[in-house]
Parts: C-alpha cells; sequence; structure tokens
C-alpha cells in the first residue's frame, strides 16, 4: 500500500487559509490502512479545523466526505453534485489522490493534507516499513523475497558489503541487515545458487527518465 502522513495543521490551515468552503476529502483505501486520511481522520481534521477558526474567529465552512478511494475515477465522480458547494478541497489522499481527483475538478484547487511517504507494509500497530520502490523490474525472486534495492542501505546487487553488525546493517544499526536475510532465506529455500549469478547494476529507466509511468491492459478496457 501507498503510505502517507498528515502535515502539520499550521501548514494545513496556512494552505486553505485563502478559501471559505473547504470540503475535507478522506480516502478509504491506503490512507485509512496507515490511520492517515481514512474517515476517522478526515473527521478529526475537520472538526480540528473547525474548532480553530471558531477560536481565531474565522469564517470559513468545513465539510468532510471519504471516498472509498481518490485515484478512481468512479469514485470521484461521487462528488458531482456536491462539487459546487466549495471553493477548495484538502484532501487527505497519496498525492496520486490528489491529482486524481484535481484532474477531475480542473476548477478547484485541491490542496494536499499528507505528505505522501512511501510503498510499504503494516509490519504491526502503528508501525509501516517501505518495502518496495517500485522500480519496474521485480527481482524478488532471485534475494529470496528481500529487496536489496529497498532494504539494502546501499542498495547492493551481488553481495554483502561486509560492513553489517550481528545482522544489523553497519550504515544504520536499527535496520536488519538486508544481505543476511537474503542469504539466510535462500540458504533456507535450498536457493543459494541463485547468488551465483552476477547482477548488472539496476536499469533505472525502467523506472524514471521518461515521464510518468503507465500500464495499458486492454483486456481491461470496455
Ligand atoms: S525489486 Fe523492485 S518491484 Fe521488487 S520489491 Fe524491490 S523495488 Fe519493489
Ligand atoms: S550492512 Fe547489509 S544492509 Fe547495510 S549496506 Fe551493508 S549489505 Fe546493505
Amino acid at each position: 500500500m501507498i503510505t502517507g502522513e498528515q502535515k502539520p495543521i499550521d501548514e494545513i490551515r496556512d494552505m486553505i487559509s485563502r478559501y471559505k468552503d473547504v470540503l475535507v476529502l478522506g480516502c478509504g483505501t491506503c490512507v485509512a490502512e496507515c490511520a492517515a486520511g481514512g474517515e476517522k481522520e478526515t473527521a478529526a481534521l475537520a472538526s480540528a479545523l473547525r474548532m480553530a477558526n471558531k477560536m481565531e474567529g474565522r469564517d470559513i465552512t468545513i465539510k468532510e466526505r471519504t471516498l472509498d478511494r481518490q485515484c478512481v475515477k468512479e469514485f470521484i465522480i461521487q462528488l458531482d453534485d456536491v462539487i459546487g458547494q466549495f471553493d477548495s478541497i484538502l484532501s487527505l489522499a497519496c498525492g496520486a489522490g490528489v491529482q486524481s481527483v484535481a484532474e477531475m475538478f480542473p476548477e478547484i484547487p485541491v490542496i494536499p493534507g499528507l505528505n505522501t511517504t512511501f510503498l510499504g507494509e503494516t509490519r504491526d500497530q502503528g508501525i509501516w516499513v517501505e518495502n518496495c520502490r517500485g522500480c519496474g523490474d521485480c527481482v524478488l525472486y532471485y534475494f529470496g523475497g528481500v529487496c536489496p534495492i529497498t532494504r539494502c542501505l546501499k542498495q547492493i546487487m551481488n553481495g554483502p558489503c561486509g560492513g553489517s553488525k550481528e545482522g544489523r546493517c553497519e550504515v544504520n544499526l536499527e535496520v536488519p541487515c538486508a544481505w543476511q536475510l537474503i542469504i539466510e532465506r535462500l540458504e533456507r529455500f535450498d536457493a543459494i545458487d541463485r547468488l551465483e549469478e552476477v547482477y548488472p547494476p539496476k536499469d533505472w529507466s525502467k523506472k524514471q527518465g521518461q515521464g510518468p509511468r503507465k500500464i495499458i491492459r486492454e483486456d481491461q478496457q470496455k
């Protein structure tokens, strides 16, 4: 999933300060899972903004709504009937959601309320960890299911750097050494021979340098 964190409230208040009718728009998918922009967080932020405005005597109407997904047209059109009531949207979706809503409603400013952070997993309650950089050419098979690009701090593709200490990365001892994990897992699966190959440097052209990436699936088109 895509993770994000809510921006500081002062930054949010500053960005919406010139508007009078603000829709705080949550997203019920990834950012709900990471407790940053789901229904609950949207209600809490809208209420905090209303309270702050009241205390300062500012005349701004704040309403709230949460879509199941802000990055899918079919859900965004649910705003068609209400969009005319607002002069701005404060979106608590990831950057993709913010831009999707802005594209659907080009006449209204859409302001980001979150800092989109990374692709990751919910490791435990209240703990989210990055484990994929969306490189466009997944090599997890060769590395026992541990991504050296995301989890090795030097992004080494051909064996450990030799600096790990008791299974921790020498760059940051809080992080387990990805290569220690790779080797342990490949040994467990009797697949250590996969490391006999020399892996070329990552081809980043699959991730960047050619503009926004696109996936087109004709079998999914109506
Ligand atoms: S190899 Fe690429 S696609 Fe696979 S987990 Fe790592 S960054 Fe993500
Ligand atoms: S200690 Fe391990 S994770 Fe850290 S840079 Fe070296 S090989 Fe990568």
